[in-house]
């Protein structure tokens, strides 16, 4: 390229630039109302959870007074519990069951379901929680071990400013429909899929 061409383009490319920058602030301006939002993070590719966890260290890092209840989790810790537990600004509460495959109990399962939704609600109904984590939520919908219009609810009657985030596959369209974000994480490919052992750091 010559010098006359590097300039032509540079030129252009400040045009552009000067362009977006018009329309991007635009659209910051109109952005103008504040609540709090419901966030679902839901699909079969990987990311719904350490996505929740990202959200919860940037909050804790403003200051932020969280709650993270954990649906199904529980039999090893994950390095965001070992983490974040203990720190006065996030109250952190797993269910403690492990996966359905391991209880192979829907009584049992049922019962915690209901005993770790309790603490749910707790955070859902106090304003003092700016932002509300509720990790594999989805499965207690979808396994019907909690009642949807109940869950809904609770989610509607929130206080205004407060954040949830819910993760876990097969959102249903009432929660879908509630969102402010939905995010359908796709699996286009998994390590485990290929035999690779879980790892430590990056899947717990
Ligand atoms: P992560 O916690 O890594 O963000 P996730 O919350 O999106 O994952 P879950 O189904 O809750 O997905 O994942 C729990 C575990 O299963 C994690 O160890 C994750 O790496 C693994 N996993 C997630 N998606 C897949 C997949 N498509 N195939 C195989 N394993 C998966
Ligand atoms: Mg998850």
């Amino acid at each position: 390229m010559d010098l006359k061409d590097k300039k032509e383009r540079n030129k252009r490319h400040k045009k552009a630039m000067q362009r977006k920058k018009k329309y991007v602030d635009s659209r910051i301006a109109k952005a103008t109302i504040e609540k709090g939002l419901l966030i679902v993070l839901t699909g079969n590719g990987k990311g719904k959870s350490s996505s929740a966890f990202g959200m919860l260290a940037r909050s804790v890092g403003h200051g932020l007074h969280c709650g993270v209840v954990q649906f199904i989790k529980g039999v090893w810790a994950c390095g965001e519990q070992m983490l974040f537990e203990g720190n006065p600004l996030v109250d952190f509460h797993v269910m403690k069951t492990g996966f359905t495959w391991e209880t192979q109990d829907r009584e049992k399962d049922i019962a915690a379901a209901e005993k770790t939704w309790n603490k749910a609600v707790s955070f859902l109904r106090d304003t003092t929680y700016n932002v509300v984590i509720l990790d594999e939520l989805t499965y207690m919908i979808s396994y019907g071990y909690l009642d949807k219009a109940t869950v809904l609810n609770a989610l509607r009657e929130r206080p205004p400013k407060q954040h949830v985030i819910i993760t876990g596959r097969n959102a249903s369209k009432e929660l879908i429909e509630m969102a402010d974000t939905v995010s359908e994480i796709a699996d286009s490919k998994h390590a485990f899929n290929n035999g690779i052992k879980v790892q430590k750091g990056i899947d717990y």
